[in-house]
């Protein structure tokens, strides 16, 4: 399926219509927020892009209440039909914004426009028509008899597919009739205050969304603690997903946690290897590597091991790093400073440690947060690189002899979200998938996504699933998923 039908073409920042400043959206009315304000910036140039008023407990107590009055009176006494036609309008309307909303996503997060306009926007497009379509038929969907919403959704989602992420949460949630209040990061709250203007413009009822910038912390943690929401969404670290997992035990409160990964791009020596080497790639150096499912370890088999390496470090010579606003960029900047010294402690590591790093020679803009695509070969299972998510540009690549011994290693590690088989043998390629304990393993391809597969973690990369029939469920009572 692709969803180039859906691609805006490329464009300037000329085309924004950003305000100077931006406060809270809540019961349908911009508010100033109570927890001061920040700039945010992009990634790219360090330049600042607009201000953002931050939120405070009484803030998101504010946003609750507004939630919860509207899902008392107005939407969750509304025909999931109704439901269906607001959601229609908010993806058309996503649609026709679709340049402005990647401009705007690429200049605060730093991931190339190729990626935005592309991808990110399409597939959030995607995902509201997808969900528009389920409103009405939530009685035929398989979740036990009268499926009803769950209430006011608490919806905390991370930088690096900022509204992709929002879509993810909002479009399923509302779909099955809840009210939502949702806290963008820190670092990427432009396209989540753009989104609040789409639902003005889809007439969408005062207080079905509030959109709630603030601090993890503060606005977070209050979101997560308030007595008034009755599910909470979560994408972002297994550190703050544990957390918010024992705040809320023993509470009536439901939660789905998507989290952190270290997913096994498996090579067999039967595989096409160019298209391997491609998929390998995409698997990593996608949005900077900042992404949960990544492929950022690399199981080759110890035969091609050499021929796979050279041809990866031969096609990465050719990739373009620089300005993510021009088209021809495969490489964007770091979302942020505190990452990028994330990823350079851990890459520290790997020499350190023994492994042998490989990085691409290129020139690094002189304003900005960036990092050369790296890789290091002669990785063992128990080097920091081979273990810890380091959400970064960097591929530790391991070898195997075996496909018994694929899947140990592939199994080696606490996360469990993402795995990719290349090989040409589709009875191997059944009976690996079949023993990989993650929520999505990818044959022959990699980073794929789509809005009828649910997306999710086995130990801890978290559990409940989004996307699909499996996503709608996460939002119902009776809906059968936790
Ligand atoms: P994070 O702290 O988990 O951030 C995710 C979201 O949770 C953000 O909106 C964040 O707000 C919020 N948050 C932070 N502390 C909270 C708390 N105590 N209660 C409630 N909400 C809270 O992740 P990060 O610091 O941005 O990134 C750190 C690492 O997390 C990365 O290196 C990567 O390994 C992992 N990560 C994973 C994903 C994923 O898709 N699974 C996404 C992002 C990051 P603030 O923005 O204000 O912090
Ligand atoms: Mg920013």
């Amino acid at each position: 399926m692709s969803f180039r039908d859906y691609a805006p073409a490329p464009e300037s920042t000329a085309i924004l219509n950003l305000r100077p400043s931006y406060a809270l959206y809540i019961g349908g009315e911009w508010t100033d927020g109570r927890g001061g304000s920040m700039t945010t910036i992009s990634p790219a140039t360090e330049k600042s892009i607009a201000e953002i008023s931050l939120a405070d407990a009484s803030d998101i107590d504010r946003a609750v209440a507004a939630a919860r009055k509207s899902y008392d009176t107005v939407w969750s006494r509304m025909s999931g039909a109704e439901r269906g036609k607001y959601l229609f309008r908010i993806a058309r309307l996503i649609q026709e914004r679709a340049r402005e909303f990647a401009v705007a996503e690429t200049l605060d997060n730093g991931k190339p426009i190729r990626e935005t306009r592309d991808i990110d926007i399409p597939l959030v497009a995607a995902w509201f028509f997808h969900y528009a379509g389920w409103a009405d038929k939530l009685d035929y969907a398989g979740l036990g008899p009268n499926p009803s919403a769950l209430g006011v959704a608490g919806q905390i989602i991370p930088w690096n597919f900022p509204l992709l992420m929002l879509a993810w949460k909002v479009a399923p949630a509302l779909a099955a009739g809840n009210t939502v209040v949702l806290k963008p990061a820190e670092t990427t709250p432009l396209t989540a205050l753009m989104f609040a203007d789409i639902c003005e413009q889809a007439g969408l009822p005062a207080g079905v969304v509030n959109i709630v910038p603030g601090l993890g912390g503060v606005a977070g943690q209050a979101l997560v603690e308030h007595a008034g929401v009755n599910k909470i969404a979560f994408t972002g670290s297994t550190g703050v997903g544990r957390q918010i997992a024992r705040t809320l035990a023993g509470s009536e409160t439901r939660v789905t946690l998507e989290l952190g990964g270290k997913g096994a791009n498996i090579v067999f020596d039967d595989a096409a290897i160019d298209e391997a080497v491609e998929g390998i790639i995409t698997g990593i150096f996608f949005n900077q590597g900042h992404v949960c499912c990544a492929g950022s370890r690399l199981l080759v088999q110890e035969n091609i091991q050499d021929e796979v390496v050279e041809k990866l470090t031969r096609r990465l010579s050719t990739l373009r790093l620089g300005d993510p606003l021009d088209k021809n960029t495969d490489i964007g900047a770091v979302n942020s400073k505190e990452q990028l010294a994330r990823i350079t402690a851990i890459t520290a590591t790997g020499e350190a440690e023994g492994a042998n790093r490989w990085t691409l020679d290129c020139e690094l803009p002189s304003k900005g947060f960036w990092f050369r695509p790296t890789i290091f070969t002669n990785v063992t299972t128990s080097n920091t690189v081979a273990r810890d998510e380091i959400f970064g540009p960097v591929l530790s690549v391991l070898s195997f002899r075996t496909p018994d011994e694929a899947i140990v290693k592939a199994n080696n590690t606490p996360y469990g979200l993402s795995a990719g088989i290349w090989t040409q043998n589709a009875s191997r390629m059944l009976r690996v998938a079949d023993s990989l304990r993650a929520g999505v393993v990818w044959a022959n391809t990699f980073n794929q996504f789509d809005p009828t597969s649910p997306f999710g973690g086995y130990k801890e990369s978290g559990y409940g699933r989004e996307g699909g029939r499996h996503g709608l469920a996460a939002y119902l009572a009776n809906g059968g998923a936790r």
